[in-house]
């Protein structure tokens, strides 16, 4: 069988090597033709031993996968459909800044977690994605960028996991993934510069912190339980208590001493004054400091299925100054690569639903959202069930 190097860490490379009869620091070599150059042929890969070379070729291969469609938004960002076999496809995102180049990556075809306001969560889910397809879209955008840019200097400064799927939901594959980010070998990305973005999946949370401490955004979205059971269904499982419960015990590892809230901004729904309020008082009970913790505001992304509307720029900017004047960090996410639908949220790639996820939106749907009644948080009727 042809092993795919983009499937391994290094250390998974070297136990490969190993298993060829070869040294460790043969899997170093490989890894870096691979990752830092580039390299998909053996026979480009000059200072390995012609008999190495030859041996590679009848067993293993530097396998991406297959970019489909690419598209140049007018502000410069670039969005990339990569098939990834049996009717999939996944998106990755580049959106490039002054002093940065961030790639924002997919983690699954698809996503089982069926938030109302998604449009990957609209799609249903497929499968997790391997570590060669995670790892891949970064292998690819890395070396045609800088072939598309004339560089030679790395042009993906950041990686945020922000795109389709759940990560924490693929775990094993994306810790691998994010081991070859962060190799000196490999990308050589800094912890910081490294996004997992999660819905909530709090004993996930807890393993990330042991096994890889990168940067956390969590996807917040309500200040109540009720409404964020609505928004987030995952809230049912993981209540909002023990997700920032989880988020407290991260920051002892995280490579910055704040958790980022992702908090999508839904015209009527969890953007009043009265949410801001909620949200300043649930991050700061028992005597928490406000400064554990950002909140990145994102105007919702609207697509006609979600029955939602983005709220208007006053009252973002409102409930912006809300949390600013509570001492809490935030920023409003300027919206990138809106005309090629591939700002957060919108990227739909293509799966095959295996989980009758729009039966499953369609009775969230049922629920009427009311607006927040005083001190009883996001007030929700009609039948879940
Ligand atoms: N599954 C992970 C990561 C992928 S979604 C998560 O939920 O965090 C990345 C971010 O985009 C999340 O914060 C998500 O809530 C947000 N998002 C999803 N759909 C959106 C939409 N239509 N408009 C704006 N943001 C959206
Ligand atoms: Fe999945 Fe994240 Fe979309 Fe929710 S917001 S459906 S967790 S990708």
């Amino acid at each position: 069988m042809t092993a795919n190097l983009l499937d391994y860490d290094l250390e998974g490379l070297a136990a490969f090597c190993e298993r060829l009869g070869e040294k460790r620091f043969r899997a170093t070599q490989l890894f870096r033709w691979i990752h830092q150059k580039g390299a998909a042929n053996f026979d480009d890969m000059s200072d390995l031993a012609k008999s190495l070379r030859e041996k590679l070729k009848t067993c293993a291969a530097v396998s991406a996968p297959r970019v489909t469609f690419q598209h140049q938004s007018t502000d410069g960002t670039i969005k990339w459909l990569f098939d990834v076999g049996a009717g999939d496809a996944v998106e990755a995102v580049f959106i490039p800044e002054d002093d940065r180049g961030t790639l924002c990556i997919s983690s699954q075809a698809g996503c089982a977690m069926a938030c109302r306001f998604c449009s990957t969560g609209h799609q249903g889910f497929s499968r997790n994605l391997t570590v060669a397809e995670i790892v891949g879209q970064l292998w690819f955008a890395e070396h045609f960028l800088r072939r598309h840019l004339g560089r030679e200097d790395r042009v993906i400064s950041n990686v945020v996991m922000m795109g389709m799927g759940e990560p924490l939901q693929n775990y094993q594959a994306v810790l691998h993934s994010l081991r070859v980010m962060l190799d000196d070998h490999g990308y050589g990305l800094s912890r910081r510069r490294v996004t997992v973005s999660t819905s909530g999946v709090v004993p996930m949370i807890d393993k990330l912190g042991r096994d890889c401490p990168v940067a956390l955004a969590v996807s917040l979205h309500a200040p109540t339980d009720m409404l964020r059971d609505n928004l987030v269904p995952l809230n049912r499982k993981y209540p909002l208590q023990e997700l920032l419960d989880a988020c407290q015990r991260y920051l002892a590892f995280a490579p910055r001493d704040f958790i980022t809230f992702e908090y999508c901004m839904l015209d009527g729904v969890n953007d009043t004054a009265e949410h801001a309020r909620a949200l300043v008082a649930l991050v700061s009970a028992g005597g928490r400091s406000r400064a554990w913790c950002k909140f990145n505001l994102i105007p919702f992304n609207p697509f006609p299925a979600s029955g939602l509307l983005r709220s208007a720029p006053a009252a973002i900017a409102a409930f912006a100054k809300i949390l600013g004047e509570a001492g809490i960090v935030t920023t409003v996410r300027k919206t990138r690569g809106d005309d090629i639908d591939a700002a957060c949220g919108q990227l739909a790639g293509d799966v095959m639903d295996r989980t009758a996820v729009e039966q499953r939106i369609a009775k969230q749907r049922r629920i009427e959202i009311k607006p927040l009644a005083a001190g009883a948080g996001g007030k929700l009727s009609g039948d879940a069930k």
